[in-house]
């Protein structure tokens, strides 16, 4: 049973990630760029499992090395977790070494970029460009021809392998 303080600090919780998400909602709105898929904080906890919304909605980061897909090479795509939208291509995944699955590009229209200053230093966050969802990030290190890591979280990601000719 929960205790009174444990109860209060619950609820607490609740109001603190709606007035986040109602505050980055009001943002969105503000720069013009509200996305096409839009749910509620509760409909999408709803929509994805645990691991999924802490990554997707929250900008969680998933552990190093514990994405089957970190290792997956097999040819197909690879769509957001949160809305379906195809995101990758296996054509350009490769092994960076990382322990998160890694790609040199993304496929036309699919991600779109923001400035993520979480850390000491700045990072580009990268998400889905049609339900918003949080994927990873890109960083400057990646093989040729694009120069491009996208660094990104598998949990965040649903592998649709490509059907035999
Ligand atoms: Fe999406």
């Amino acid at each position: 049973m929960l205790t009174r303080r444990a109860f209060s600090m619950a609820g607490l919780g609740l109001v603190a990630t709606a007035t986040t998400s109602s505050r980055r909602a009001r943002a969105d709105m503000a720069r013009g760029s509200a996305f096409e898929i839009v749910k509620s904080d509760a409909e999408w906890k709803q929509a994805l499992t645990a691991d999924q919304y802490i990554v997707l909605r929250q900008h969680g980061t998933e552990r190093a090395g514990t994405s089957p897909l970190d290792k997956t090479y097999a040819p197909g795509e690879y769509r957001c977790a949160g809305c379906g939208l195809p995101l990758f291509s296996s054509r350009t995944k490769y092994d960076s070494g990382t322990g998160w699955p890694s790609f040199s590009a993304p496929l036309d229209k699919a991600v779109a970029t923001s400035t993520d200053t979480k850390l000491v230093y700045e990072r580009t966050e990268v998400h889905c460009r049609r339900c918003g969802g949080h994927l990873g990030h890109v960083f400057d290190d990646g093989p040729a021809p694009t120069g491009k890591r996208y660094c990104i979280n598998g949990v965040a990601l649903a592998f649709a392998p490509k059907p035999a000719p």
